[in-house]
């Protein structure tokens, strides 16, 4: 499995219904994915449920050496893996995405297998002792999103697996193949039916977040899915993990360096082309340095080249379907409507092949633009004036959703005190978007709840058992 030819081979759909998946760069053909059906779903949960015992008996350490072998299995096809990825999702194979996306699975699948989670002992007095052991939760079900299709599964199945369950995952009907290619790899180390994808759209994805057999549904999309979700589980009272929609703010203080923090700045917006939960979504820039910092940053961006992403020149690329770009150029044109001003970007060429949004810069914007208000998932930032902290802490907080942030300062302490006010899971100093498995990584307000990652990611794939003796 270790040549792009092997790759589409191994995830040739059985005859039966399928769909043929469009290079969002080229509209060519990428493959085709089965198209599977709430019965498929059944076989994949009772498949699961009557291997996830045998898979809890082996214990940790056996677990954890099979996630060790799938991360070595990952890096044995890296680069067919990046190729079906760039292909199918339109991310660039260099830069922070395609091959970055596959080397972060194999990270994730060792560090994973590396976290310690040992049995808490929360009192021990002569009289009582009580201990919390996390159990198994038996079957798992995963849904995710076509940004990061590959990364974000190995985030929701390594923890699950490492943890004793079995899973179901349900990628994105946009990005089905990238996920059926990891897993076909991933499964090369491990027993049958504990981890299985099944290819659908909504219906498949709601009858796994209400069906009885599955004990957790760990999610990561949209705010509005993931209200569906709730309601799905609600009869099964199911566990959730929700990692939501964000719409990240980034405060520069004026005491920030321009030239300094441009390029983190906008990798911070602009990683996967925007098309990142936790990217930075909203640049709020004190009125003292607000004219040099979009000089510094447009300077950065017009110097990232976007297009197809097998040619190793690119590091931006399309938008991964029509739905986004739409959204995109919506909001971008709300932005021009109002007067704001564009530094760069904001005016997509017509009749091309591929989603392909310009890289745009939009300053002098109000606040309450939608631009600014709405998650905008693409190459676009606002960029808004403040002239007082307060102001500026006031405006990252006044949305309903709360993933990241972060704070630019060539002063920590000062940094640190701004973070401290921000409604958000992470705030980032100095930095935006960077995830490592080894920290914990959850939304605030609708953002979503639950954490990933780490000690605390490994607990929610657990039931608690507290053990009094
Ligand atoms: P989406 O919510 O449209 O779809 C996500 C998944 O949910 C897909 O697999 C879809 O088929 C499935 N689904 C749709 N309706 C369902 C239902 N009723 N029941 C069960 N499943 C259903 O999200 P998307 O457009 O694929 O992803 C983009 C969104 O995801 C953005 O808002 C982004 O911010 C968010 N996101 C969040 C994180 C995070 O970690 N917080 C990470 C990546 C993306």
């Amino acid at each position: 499995m270790e040549t792009y030819a092997d790759i589409l081979t191994s995830i040739t759909p059985a005859p039966g219904t399928t769909r043929t998946l469009l290079d969002p760069a080229t509209g060519e053909a990428v493959g085709d994915a089965p198209v599977h059906t709430v019965e498929d779903l059944e076989r994949a949960v009772a498949a699961a449920t009557a291997a996830q015992p045998a898979w809890a008996t082996l214990g940790h350490e056996a677990r954890s050496a099979a996630l060790v072998r799938a991360a070595d299995a990952v890096e044995r096809s890296a680069e067919a893996l990046a190729v079906l990825l760039s292909r199918e999702q339109g991310k660039p194979l260099n830069g922070p995405n395609a091959r970055f996306e596959v080397g972060a699975c194999a990270a994730w699948l060792r560090a994973t297998a590396a976290t310690e989670l040992a049995p808490e002992t929360v009192v021990d007095d002569g009289e009582t002792h009580a201990e919390i052991h996390y159990r198994p939760i038996g079957v798992v079900g995963a849904i995710g999103p076509w940004n990061w299709p590959m990364m974000i599964s190995v985030w929701q199945l390594a923890p699950a697996l490492r943890m004793g369950n079995a899973v179901v995952l349900k990628p994105s009907e946009y990005t089905p193949l990238s996920v059926l290619a990891l897993v076909n790899v991933i499964n090369q180390e491990l027993p049958e039916g504990i981890l299985s994808v099944i290819c659908g759209g909504r219906e498949v994805g709601a009858r796994l977040a209400e069906h009885p057999a599955i004990g957790k549904i760990m999610f990561t999309g949209s705010t509005a899915t993931g209200k569906a979700i709730i309601r799905s589980s609600a009869d099964t009272v199911k566990r959730l993990t929700l990692e939501l929609g964000g719409n990240d703010a980034g405060i520069v203080l004026p005491d920030a360096d321009p030239a300094a923090i441009a390029e983190d700045l906008f990798w911070g917006a602009f990683i996967n082309t925007g098309q990142t939960c936790a990217a930075l979504k909203r640049l709020y820039v004190h009125e003292d340095i607000y004219d040099a910092v979009c000089e510094e940053l447009t300077k950065v961006a017009a110097a990232m080249p976007m297009g197809v992403g097998l040619d190793e020149a690119n590091v931006l690329g399309p938008l991964q379907n029509k739905a986004q770009f739409d959204i995109v150029s919506r909001l971008v044109q709300a932005a021009k409507d109002s007067g704001a001003r564009v530094l760069m970007g904001g005016d997509p060429v017509a009749d091309q092949p591929g989603y392909f949004y310009p890289t745009t810069l939009i300053a002098d914007i109000e606040n309450d633009n939608p631009l600014v208000t709405e998650e905008q998932f693409g190459p676009a930032l606002p960029i808004i004036r403040y002239n007082s902290v307060e102001e500026a802490v006031e405006m990252a907080n006044a949305l309903d959703v709360g993933l990241g942030a972060s704070v630019w300062s060539s002063d920590p302490a000062q940094a640190r005190a701004v973070a401290a006010r921000i409604q958000a899971g992470t705030v980032w100093i100095n930095k935006h978007g960077a995830v490592d498995p080894r920290i914990p990584f959850g939304g605030a307000k609708q953002s979503g709840y639950g954490l990933e990652f780490g000690a605390e990611g490994l607990k929610a794939l657990g039931v608690p058992q507290v053990i009094n003796s």
